[in-house]
């Protein structure tokens, strides 16, 4: 299958100006995870761009639990739009973003609030473990997923936007870290209809860079089961 295929859109991506609703509220994180964070950034700080892999990895875990639901409830699947299970990864020079965008099961407010803001949920913790009984996280990197967290190796600032299937809302996790994480509804009106975008503020700029992104991917995701496009800006 075609793992990665380059579409040529006319116009830049734009991030839309963001309605912020009424109802936005701020939560820490578990002691946990704020600790976490940080000896991972610190162990994986020569490895960053491993933070593509694990957020790839994710939308195609997402996916894949949307076909084994839909196995018992075919409507899940959606409409043809949404039958199409893939990955879209959007780089912004622009804007320093870059953007991971997936047809996957999403999040409910509640599994936003559990799945990216406890310990328990995430592989983060196992890869901690093993790099610590091994000495270093170098040669473990390729067989653990390093998690979500990862992500904040090269941003400062992430946010989450994501739909469930049959929800009429959809929700947007934010955090700049170690401080804790947002809530709110997101009222941007650009609605997913199932799935999550996960968008990135990057401190590293390269990965804004479709050709470094194009790499990254090569390298990392060649085995998704799902094809993975790469929007890029038309010269
Ligand atoms: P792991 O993938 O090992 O569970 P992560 O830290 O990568 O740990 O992710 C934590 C949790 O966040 C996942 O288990 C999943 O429930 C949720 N999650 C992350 N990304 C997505 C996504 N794109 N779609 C749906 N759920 C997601
Ligand atoms: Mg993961």
């Amino acid at each position: 299958h075609p793992f990665l295929v380059v579409l040529f859109v006319g116009n830049v991506f734009s991030q839309e100006t963001k309605t912020t609703s009424s109802d936005t509220r701020h939560f820490d994180f578990e002691a946990d995870v704020s600790s976490m964070m940080k000896i991972l950034i610190n162990s994986l700080y020569s490895n960053k761009e491993i933070f593509l892999r694990e957020l790839i990895s994710n939308c195609a875990d997402a996916m894949n639990k949307v076909k084994l639901d839909a196995i018992d409830h075919p409507e899940i699947m959606g409409t043809p739009a949404l039958r199409k299970l893939d990955i879209t990864i959007v780089p912004d020079e622009d804007q320093d973003t870059i953007s991971i965008i997936d047809r996957g099961v999403g999040m409910t407010r509640e599994e936003l609030m559990t799945n990216l803001g406890t310990v328990a949920q995430s592989g983060t913790m196992k890869f901690l473990q093993a790099a610590e009984q091994s000495g270093s996280s170098q040669d473990i990197i390729g067989q653990f997923g390093v998690g979500f967290y990862s992500a904040f190796l090269v941003a400062d600032k992430i946010e989450v936007t994501s739909k469930t299937f049959g929800s009429d809302k959809q929700y947007r996790w934010s955090s700049s870290g170690t401080h804790g994480f947002t809530i709110e509804e997101d009222l941007s009106g650009n609605d997913l209809v199932r799935g999550t975008n996960v968008t990135l503020f990057l401190n590293d700029p390269q990965y804004a860079n479709t050709s470094i992104v194009r790499g990254v991917i090569q390298k990392y995701s060649q085995f998704v089961d799902f094809p993975i496009y790469l929007r890029v800006e038309q010269e």
